[in-house]
């Protein structure tokens, strides 16, 4: 029996048997784990609030075996992100964050870069003016970080490097860009312009730090959402619940 600890942010909870919860997290150092709260449900003596979504944790654990739940002991609050509740706004886009993290992301693999990316996210819709555009970039970062990330420096088929003089649409079964020549190979094409292509080529290169440098035209907000929509359903299977409360709020 291991006796281990780590940061972890939450991002499921669901009541489980008669007294215990469930809770599936995103740690630095272990990836995504479930485990059991024993008695979490019944009291809020050992855990308080410490297993709400977006809960940053410093988490304390036993693990038993290498697969399956471990048990949760106890939590000590970093950040409980309080600030976003009073909008509902940013708990919905924050509820994507998570609801990504949590289906997009294998058991037991760990990518700090990963945890890294969903706390600066969580960071950044505390603050005021949150654009929905960020969102965009929140996508294409996590699918990079996944091993999807998608390819628009040069076209998909014939290898051709990004030129503004020429034009492309994006395929979801490629993952990126195919450029005018190649576009009878293909079918079900989404349109994108080459802005749009150019501000996700700067949003794939910056550090995470200067991400708020970047600002998308309403226009290449659209085209990313639908292209990124199409391309989570692809390698999810399904489209994520978060996505249809976004669409109620606009
Ligand atoms: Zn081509």
């Amino acid at each position: 029996m291991l006796h281990l600890s780590t940061e972890a942010i939450i991002l499921q909870t669901t009541d489980f048997a008669e007294w215990d919860r469930i809770v599936s997290v995103y740690t630095k150092d272990f990836g995504k784990i479930r485990g059991i709260a024993k008695g979490a449900k019944r009291s809020r003596k050992r855990f308080g609030n410490a297993l709400e979504p977006f809960t940053h944790n410093e988490i304390f654990f036993v693990e038993k075996e290498t697969q399956g739940l471990v048990r949760f002991e106890r939590c000590h609050i970093i950040n409980m992100f309080t600030e976003m509740a009073h909008n509902l706004r940013k708990v919905i886009y924050g509820s994507y964050f998570l609801e990504l993290v949590n289906t997009m992301t294998p058991e037991r693999e760990k990518n700090s870069e990963i945890f890294s990316l969903l706390l600066f996210f969580l960071n950044l819709l505390k603050e005021d003016g949150f654009r929905e555009d960020l969102m965009r970039i929140f996508e294409l970062r996590l699918f990079s970080l996944l091993g999807y990330q998608p390819q628009f420096l040069s076209c998909t088929t014939c290898g051709h490097e990004f030129r503004v003089e020429e034009r492309y649409r994006f395929s979801v079964k490629r993952g990126g860009i195919v450029c005018s020549k190649c576009l009878n190979k293909h079918p079900n094409l989404l349109p994108l312009s080459n802005g749009t292509i150019r501000i996700f080529q700067q949003a794939q290169n910056l550090t995470l730090l200067k991400i708020k440098r970047i600002f998308f035209s309403p226009s290449a907000n659209e085209e990313g959402k639908m292209i990124f929509g199409k391309f989570l359903e692809y390698h999810v299977g399904r489209r994520p619940k978060s996505l249809d409360l976004l669409d109620q709020l606009r």
